[in-house]
């Protein structure tokens, strides 16, 4: 019957809409994951902007766990460093306790 045909050819292209919409959420939610995985920015006091920040030891990404900072590369504490100009980063807020700003 060429009606009941349709039908399920209509419900199908609504499942396949339905798909690929969860399938692009997914995929956006999982970048976004990734992206801010991967990356640490913090405010370089030298650069004047925020910047990534990379380990003193290996110069790679760092991860944030409280209010430590891990190397990805070697999985021990690290110093955060600007990744463009290597200067120490997160000085500031330790600066503005000793000034009393
Ligand atoms: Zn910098
Ligand atoms: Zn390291």
């Amino acid at each position: 019957m060429p009606v009941e045909g349709g039908e399920i050819a209509g419900d199908v292209c609504v499942y396949v809409v339905v798909l690929i919409l969860i399938i692009i959420v997914l995929y956006v939610a999982l970048y976004l994951i990734l992206v801010r995985r991967k990356e640490v920015r913090m405010f370089c006091d030298y650069c004047g902007e925020t910047r990534i920040a990379i380990s003193d030891c290996c110069n790679a990404p760092i991860k944030v766990k409280g209010i430590r900072y891990i190397c990805r590369a070697c999985g021990k504490d690290a110093e955060p460093i600007c990744a463009v100009c290597r200067h120490r980063m997160g000085v500031k807020e330790y600066g503005r306790i000793g000034h009393g700003k």
